[in-house]
């Protein structure tokens, strides 16, 4: 739905009156990128207190650049974050070879606008490929912390390695984020958020942290929850370490939505399309994304590509913003027609058709799809003989259209495909084949699916269904359901997958340790043990 369907949606659903209408598509219009300097607003440069709470981050990188963020806000906890409802502020930003901004690379004047919550993205280009850098914002009288960023190699370069770490599900109620202090220690060139990023339910008293407020569905809500996330320390360490691929699941707006259809009945569609709207432009602000995903009305762009040289092509992919509604309603369900019906999809028309194509042209040893819920068809059935079930939130509610993304996979021969996964709060490594039921058949592609960060706490930690999961469905290498995160190391003959878990998620000081290693060689998608 573009912006003046919504405008007509709504009008004929009437769930809005006129004139709070206008309002709110004037506040969902206005793109201060292309007003920057001449717009009417105050500006607002005078700090009493640091206006940088929420430190920085960089993304989406390219072989000459990426995107530098950070976001005004002294006092990030308020609704308003302490800035003026309307206003604008120049930031300064500066790139550079050292840490102590000798050799400056570039700088430049941005403005940061109320429209977007004083957000900062600036995009930056022409800078040397496959290079780190470090980067900092000034406004007014005070300068924010320092991160370190990096390009990607030249996309015809030959390299020979990559390190990098995928993460999903942080709910800051659940845990701590000492896992980010540990990955710090990685040392990788990429982080992957798979979603999850945020929670969008009320506080709850007796857990290890608390949510503000009720649960969200205003802009400043969504704002002021997104600011309470990054005020964690270690979180902000681990963004300003190097440059971040980020895409959406469904906490970000609300559990288990698809497209235009909440997980609840009965809930009036125009204040659920007003609620995504503001979901979504949270999203953006506080993400490090590229000017390509600047909400437009209720829709946004979060489909992308990025490349690390010929060894490894990204696709980051929205399998919530397109999709049909889960078949059966969100549960788990036999493969039945609803779940088999050829017209569900994950993708939508449009982003398969990119895929598709992008996966075409790829030149690359390893092609990625960077993306929300579990691709494998597993039987989670946990009882002793009874009927196999399976997620509908997931793949199997598409099976027609994932049987036919592996189908292609195997008929183009593309070269050595990967798929990163979340959502599912327990670690996988997944053989997946163009129909998973059909054992006898050879892998066309391995999953790796990462625990969560911090939902779910310690509990669970340790109870598996392994036994069960690997006997009911021999796609299935390994199941753990420990917290923490995975840790990749890719050279042109080999993946290899660490499992890092986390011995304590609840109190600070947990300790990481590798759980299991997964390799697979180049050239066969058999997961084989490390
Ligand atoms: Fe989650
Ligand atoms: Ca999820």
């Amino acid at each position: 739905m573009n912006f003046s369907q919504l405008d007509s949606y709504l009008k004929s659903e009437g769930g809005l009156s006129r004139r709070l209408f206008l309002s709110y598509s004037a506040a969902l219009s206005s793109v201060p990128f292309l007003g920057v300097g001449c717009s009417s607003f105050k500006s607002y440069e005078k700090f009493d207190k640091n206006p940088f709470t929420l430190g920085v981050a960089s993304g989406d990188p390219n072989h000459e650049g990426m995107v530098l963020w950070s976001k005004l806000a002294p006092q990030p906890l308020q609704l308003d974050s302490g800035m003026p409802l309307e206003g604008q502020s120049r930031v300064k930003w500066e790139i550079a070879t050292d840490a102590s901004f000798k050799n400056i690379s570039q700088s430049g004047t941005t403005v940061a606008s109320s429209e977007l919550g004083y957000s900062v993205h600036v995009e930056t280009t022409g800078l040397q490929p496959d290079s780190w850098y470090f980067y900092r914002f000034h406004c007014g009288n005070y300068t924010s912390s320092v991160g370190q960023t990096r390009t990607m190699p030249l996309d015809s370069a030959k390299v020979q390695k990559l390190k990098f770490a995928m993460t999903s599900c942080q709910s800051y109620e659940q845990g701590l984020y000492t896992a980010y202090e540990q990955m710090a220690a990685d040392n990788v060139d990429l982080v992957f958020h798979l979603g999850d990023y945020i929670y969008e339910y009320a506080g709850k008293d007796g857990r290890v942290r608390k949510h503000l407020g009720k649960e969200i569905e205003t802009l400043a809500e969504y704002r002021r929850r997104y600011a309470q996330y990054r005020l964690d320390k270690h979180l902000q360490i681990m963004h300003a370490k190097c440059p971040w691929l980020v895409t959406w699941d469904d906490h970000e707006f609300d559990n288990n939505w698809a497209d235009e259809v909440s997980e609840k009945k009965g809930v009036n569609k125009a204040s659920f399309l007003k609620r995504r709207a503001a979901a979504f432009q949270a999203y953006y602000e506080m993400m490090p994304l590229r000017k390509t995903s600047v909400p437009n009305g209720i829709d946004m762009t979060l489909y992308r590509q990025s490349s690390f040289g010929q060894l490894a092509n990204f696709y980051v992919l929205d399998t919530r913003q397109y999709r049909t509604d889960q078949p059966n309603g969100d549960g788990k369900d036999p493969l039945n027609a609803a779940a088999k019906n050829p017209a569900n999809t994950l993708l939508g028309k449009d982003q398969k058709a990119w895929m598709y194509s992008s996966l075409n042209k790829s030149t690359a040893t390893w092609n990625v799809l960077a993306q929300q819920v579990m691709m494998a068809t597993v039987n989670t059935q946990r009882k002793k003989n009874q009927p196999a079930v399976y997620s509908m939130d997931q793949w199997p509610g598409c099976v027609s259209e994932r049987n036919e993304v592996m189908r292609f996979m195997s008929e183009r021969k593309i070269s050595n495909p990967v798929v990163l996964t979340g959502d599912i709060h327990s670690n996988w490594a997944n053989e997946l084949r163009v129909d998973d039921l059909k054992m006898e058949s050879k892998p066309v592609a391995t999953e790796f699916v990462t625990t969560s960060l911090s939902s779910g706490g310690n509990k669970g930690q340790g109870t598996t269904f392994e036994n069960i999961y690997k006997s009911n469905n021999a796609s299935v290498q390994f199941h753990n359901t420990e917290r923490g995160y995975i840790l990749c190391e890719v050279t042109p003959d080999q993946w290899l997958s660490h499992y890092k878990v986390i011995d304590d998620v609840e109190k600070a000081g947990g300790k990481t340790s590798i759980r299991a290693s997964y390799a697979v060689q180049a050239g066969n998608a058999k997961i084989l043990t490390a």
